[in-house]
């Protein structure tokens, strides 16, 4: 059985409904995360997993245990917030003694923990050290720690690194994902920002309006969204209307309106006449002043370069295709010496494997 299942959770505010009918399980070691827009009731889920907040209807099952009306100090879980709020007037090891103080605990076993903690989040070293003494990545290893000593089942994560400048966030994030191999504990993770979901989850759940709009591995929600809200919320992602003309054995055809025929993945259940989106990350679409034509797996079609943006390590072009509609494109920047490849009004073909977009 899952560490955590969620079946069939909702919980409304009035007559507004923050989670909708949300069914997911978390296996046990697993980094996992719900990501979504402001709004779509990840921070409300995560509350009920805390306890701060109780369903309307639907169970909460932590550790094979029904968590229904359990408060947040008797649930096996944690939870650390944003900036991690440690006490700056205390030391690392009062930092992390303080919530065995609050329940009490004796002064042998409280030390016995503490020291047990710090090692396994190899800050034995820094014990008298103040929280002002430590660098970024310590200090959110310090909290961790903090929030371990109670031997949690479950650390909910809200958040922890939204208040971080970009370069700081990434070495933060790369300290989080060692921390988590670590100590091996189960982490539920709450997060807007899509590409810290892709980096550091193991699985994501992505929300919209309460409901889980995908649930899979980072390599899937970024490759095979489901739809175009997942499409569009996940980095960029070209969306090109199209209507299926003709269907073959593992492949389709859909035609662009005004551009052409793109061959794709066969979708299950397709009808001829079906209208729909191809989804194309802009990365797999190839660009030259003329491409060979002989390859027979690849989609082509003409365009014109509308804007250049330069990037450094990469160039994203934005070409306009014959009806006019605009398409993203990314070439990177590695031929020594070569900055750009094309300027604004260059004519150019665009070309892509079947199998690089998907038809939704
Ligand atoms: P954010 O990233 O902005 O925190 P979120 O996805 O975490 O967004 P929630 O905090 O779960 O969103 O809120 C979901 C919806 O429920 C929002 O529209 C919010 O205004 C509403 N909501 C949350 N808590 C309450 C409350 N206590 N009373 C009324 N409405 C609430």
């Amino acid at each position: 059985m899952a560490l955590l299942e969620i079946r069939d959770v909702v919980k409304q505010f009035g007559d507004f409904t923050a989670v909708n009918h949300v069914s997911l399980s978390v296996e046990a070691g697993e980094f996992f995360t719900l990501l979504g827009p402001s709004g779509c009731g990840k921070t409300t889920l995560l509350r009920m997993l805390a306890g701060f907040e109780q369903p309307d209807s639907g169970e909460i099952i932590l550790d094979g245990v029904n968590v229904a009306g359990v408060p947040p100090e008797k649930r096996p879980v944690h939870t650390v917030f944003q900036n991690y709020a440690l006490f700056p007037h205390m030391t690392v090891a009062q930092n992390i003694a303080f919530p065995l103080k609050m329940a009490n605990v004796p002064s042998e076993e409280l030390k016995q923990r503490v020291a047990e903690v710090l090692e396994d989040v190899q800050l034995t070293p820094f014990a008298q050290r103040f929280p002002h003494e430590m660098s970024g990545g310590q200090r959110q290893r310090v909290a961790i720690a903090r929030a371990l000593v109670n031997r949690p089942r479950l650390l909910l994560l809200d958040e922890p690194l939204s208040a971080l400048d970009a370069k700081l966030r990434e070495e933060m994030q790369i300290e989080l994902i060692n921390l988590q191999k670590e100590v091996g504990i189960t982490f539920v993770y709450v997060t807007h920002d899509q590409g810290e979901a892709l980096a550091l989850s193991h699985r994501i759940a992505v929300m919209n309006k309460g409901q889980v709009a995908q649930l899979d591995v980072p390599e899937v929600i970024y490759s095979h969204p489901k739809s175009r809200f997942v499409a569009d919320f996940i980095g960029q992602c070209n969306l090109l209307d199209g209507t299926i003309v003709a269907i073959g054995h593992d492949r389709m055809q859909v035609e662009i309106a005004g551009v052409g025929i793109a061959e794709t993945l066969l979708l299950p259940d397709a009808t001829v006449g079906q209208k729909g989106t191809l989804t194309l990350r802009p990365e797999k679409i190839k660009l030259a002043a003329s491409l060979p034509l002989d390859v027979t797996d690849e989609v082509h079609f003409k365009g014109k370069v509308h804007d250049c943006l330069y990037l450094g390590d990469v160039t994203i072009y934005v070409i306009e295709l014959e009806n006019g509609i605009l398409v993203e494109t990314m070439l990177p920047n590695s031929a020594p010496g070569r900055a750009k490849f094309f300027d604004d009004n260059d004519l150019v073909e665009l070309a892509w494997r079947y199998d690089a977009g998907h038809f939704i």
